[in-house]
């Protein structure tokens, strides 16, 4: 013991947090959106960070948490970019978070939250037939039980993802429902309904929450693997910029000064990208 009184600087915001892949971190939340040029290396421009909540409201009331400050931000950087079409995000972000954006006539996509049970959807009639639709794996299903009394749950094709504008935009699936009698065609919404939201008498729960159920890209096809290769290419921004510094530490106490860091790495990095691009385009 020496005597002497060590002050310790501690981050006043820090906390444990999990990232996407399910590890444990120390530190804070930082959220980003970024495009980038499918064959120019470094084109890469940030839109927007924010700095998010980690921890209960109570403990910090003055920031969204992810799912919320990720729907501010899209539609903040929809207003000056019209152009948008789709966007790509992970799993942090569910059903009630994907609706506004949808509605707003954007893609929205995710990998699918594990855990979701199969959820009946409806049932089509047509003459003598009847076919029991579900919700699996984030598409429409037929539901087929086999002779031993397991449940199958088969993927309907998917011929189309209509997009009809109006103040709201809405999605629809074009299927088709394989049948021994005749092939079927129905339409399927992929964007939350009215009634939907109704509340059911015989549950007293919702009726449906299409857009954590349904996808309007489900994620185990072409276009879902496709889209999910941006999600994993927004890492390499993330270990970019943890590795720009000593330790993989931003040099910061608080969320706001580290967000302030963030700003100037992302004001850097976007120079960079704006460099790049204006020598790619005169080339
Ligand atoms: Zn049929």
């Amino acid at each position: 013991m020496t005597g002497e009184i060590r002050s310790h600087r501690v981050d006043p915001d820090a906390g444990n947090t999990v990232e996407g892949g399910g590890t444990r971190v120390y530190g804070n939340k930082f959220l980003s959106a970024a495009v980038r040029l499918g064959n120019i290396p470094h084109s890469r421009v940030i839109l927007g960070i924010e700095s998010i909540r980690h921890r209960s409201a109570k403990r910090d009331p003055h920031r969204d948490d992810e799912g919320t400050a990720f729907v501010k931000l899209a539609r903040y950087v929809l207003g000056r970019a019209p152009g948008l079409r789709a966007i790509t995000y992970d799993t942090a972000l569910r059903g009630s978070h994907r609706a506004p954006l949808i509605a707003d006539g954007l893609v929205v996509f995710t990998t699918q939250h594990g855990g979701l049970a199969p959820e009946s959807l409806q049932r089509f009639e047509n003459g003598p037939c009847h076919h029991d639709l579900y919700v699996a794996e984030g598409r429409v299903c037929k539901r087929l039980i086999t002779d031993d009394g397991t449940t199958h749950y088969t993927p309907l094709p998917v011929e189309e993802l209509e997009r009809r504008e109006s103040k709201r935009t809405r999605f629809y699936h074009r299927l088709t429902i394989p049948c021994r009698v005749k092939n079927h065609t129905l339409r399927i919404r992929v964007d939350g309904t009215p009634e939907d939201r109704e509340i059911d008498p015989s549950t007293k729960r919702q009726r449906v929450n299409r857009t954590e159920h349904l996808r309007q890209i489900p994620p185990d096809t072409h276009a879902g693997r496709r889209l999910k290769g941006f999600r994993q290419d927004s890492e390499s921004q993330h270990s970019r910029f943890d590795q720009s510094y000593p330790h993989k530490r931003v040099p910061a106490y608080g969320a706001d000064a580290a967000l302030l860091i963030y700003i100037g790495y992302a004001w850097l990095s976007n120079s960079v990208a704006r460099a790049k691009i204006t020598h790619a385009l005169a080339a």
